[in-house]
């Protein structure tokens, strides 16, 4: 944003509070990206055990700083306590959740393809595979998970689990909460005996910073979570580099929520009120928030849009992370308010405090939804539009002409499923996870979850920036012909003295 010295803000009193963070200069940006770069080597061969217990120490680190970590965070972002507190159990739980993958190996992709001297016409070497870390990555914390997904959130844990050094650029909302998660990896690294390069946090609010970061020729890939006008601008910046790099930006997901027929008949009250409850989570500053509603115009629909404007008008205000975000959440509304064919519904509760979203649910036709594009670009917060729908055909046309999702949901009983069923195909192709009878918010951090899809929900939809699959995006495959076995990594020598699941010949051996 500015070069000015950044502090702290209570998004609640607008009130600057703590030390002044001064502006990471060039020379600054250098000497992390230099301490990274000389880290590396060190860092990737490390043995699994010990890069493990490495993640494992930052997560007792991370406990270690006690109660002033959640009072800081809350101080910086609003969020309320419990939230924090389990934020905070979900950071330590990712952190440890990585060091099992880690031990159990098989991100390492061991195959061997023994020599074939005999083949005829020609012979075969000996062929060996394994997958090495990329190398220093830079990670933009969000502002919307000052634990879980900032500092020592899932980019750092993913790339740290794949034998990468981190350079985090810290969010400017929350830069104390930062430097306190900051100094307890550091703490790690230091007493696992590692290269300090192997962890940096720089924090600031200057474009020239994020920028400079991933310029850097030492940089080999880059982890965003936030706008998508951010993570486009380092897209942009990535590939224009001399050696252009990855970028694994997650950005801007509506989430389109199905309400299919059988499902609405039977329950459309039930559904409208916890529709509501998870539009108004956490003031709606989720990238998996349900903006979007599709469901056959008539009755039963009606009966779920009276109940959601029931439960929305009762919604109580949340203060929001910051100013910013505030003014971009009011502006989305209005704009919403504003297009051709929009009908407003209900809004929710009025505060009296700063930065405070009030909730806000609109109606429009699906004709209308077709013609115009911007329906279908995400408010940042608890807004969300109901689309109503002709018929089944019109349903598929309306999901179709959707933007790549995080995910999509279906609301469905058991005489949905020709319906459902009809959709599934469209839906895998615009998102990374598909739903039944739950509502997207709420990430569980596991193995199989995809946190991921098309653009703009991520710039490369290959991966997921949640779950343990997160740690493929960080890693890449080297193959080693007739490399003697005294040269070979342990993980490919004939011995298997990591005692890897390796695939040989093609077949997983143990
Ligand atoms: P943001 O403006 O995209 O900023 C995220 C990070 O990227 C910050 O560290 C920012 O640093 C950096 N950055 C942004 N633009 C940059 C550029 N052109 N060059 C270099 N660095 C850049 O996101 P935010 O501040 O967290 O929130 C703003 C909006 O982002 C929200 O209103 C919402 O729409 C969206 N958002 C989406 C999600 C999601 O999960 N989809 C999550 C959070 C926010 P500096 O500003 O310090 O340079």
């Amino acid at each position: 944003m500015s070069n000015a010295a950044l502090r702290a803000l209570n998004p609640t009193t607008n009130e600057p509070f703590g030390p002044v963070f001064p502006e990471p200069d060039a020379a600054a940006i250098d000497a992390a990206c230099a301490a990274a770069a000389a880290a590396f080597d060190t860092y990737r061969e490390t043995a699994p055990e010990a890069r493990a217990a490495f993640l494992e120490a930052i997560a007792a680190e991370i406990e270690a700083i006690g109660d002033i970590l959640i009072e800081t965070a809350m101080a910086e972002t609003g969020l309320p306590l419990a939230r924090l507190t389990g934020e905070r159990g979900r950071t330590t739980g990712q952190l440890r959740l990585f060091a099992q993958v880690v031990r159990r190996g098989d991100w390492i992709g061991a195959r061997i393809d023994p020599a074939l001297p005999d083949r005829k016409p020609l012979p075969r070497a000996d062929l060996r595979q394994r997958f090495i870390p990329l190398g220093p990555v830079v990670v933009f914390g969000a502002s919307n998970f000052p634990l879980a997904f900032s500092t020592a959130g899932g980019d750092t844990a993913a790339a740290l689990a794949a034998g990468c050094p981190v350079i985090v650029k810290g969010h400017p909302a929350h830069p104390n909460t930062g430097a306190l998660v900051g100094g307890a990896i550091a703490r790690a690294v230091a007493a696992a005996g590692l290269p300090a390069g192997v962890f940096a946090l720089l924090t600031g609010q200057s474009h020239d910073l994020g920028g400079g970061l991933v310029r850097d020729p030492r940089v080999k890939a880059v982890g965003f979570t936030g706008s998508r006008a951010g993570g486009m601008a380092l897209v942009r910046i990535a590939a224009e580099r001399p050696e252009p790099i990855p970028v694994f930006a997650e950005m801007s997901s509506v989430n389109p929520v199905v309400l299919c027929p059988a499902a609405l008949a039977a329950r459309a009250e039930t559904l409208g009120a916890a529709f509501v409850g998870s539009l108004t989570l956490g003031a709606g500053q989720f990238c998996t928030n349900p903006g979007l509603v599709f469901a056959l115009a008539g009755p039963d629909l009606d009966r779920f849009t009276t109940a959601a404007a029931a439960a929305l008008t009762t919604a109580q205000p949340h203060v929001m992370l910051t100013p910013g975000i505030f003014g971009a959440y009011e502006q989305g509304v209005d704009r919403l308010a504003g297009r051709e064919g929009v009908e407003p519904l209900a809004r929710g509760c009025v505060g009296d405090g700063v930065n405070q979203a009030v909730g806000a649910l609109f109606a429009v036709e699906a004709e209308t939804f077709l013609r115009d594009a911007v329906l279908g670009h995400e408010v940042f917060g608890s807004s969300s539009l109901i689309v109503r729908v002709t018929d089944a055909a019109q349903m598929k046309t309306l999901l179709e002409s959707l933007e790549g999702q995080l995910t999509a949901t279906l609301q469905m009983d058991a005489d949905d499923a020709d319906f459902a069923r009809g959709l599934l195909p469209t839906l895998e192709r615009k998102a990374g996870r598909i739903l039944a009878n739950g509502w997207p918010t709420g990430v569980e951090v596991s193995h199989a979850m995809v946190h991921g899809g098309p653009f703009p929900a991520t710039s490369d939809p290959r991966g997921t920036s949640v779950g343990t699959r997160a740690i493929e995006r960080f890693l890449r495959p080297v193959c080693y012909q007739d490399i003697p076995d005294d040269l070979l990594p342990a993980a490919l020598k004939t011995g298997n003295p990591l005692d890897l699941a390796r695939a040989v010949d093609g077949v997983l051996t143990s």
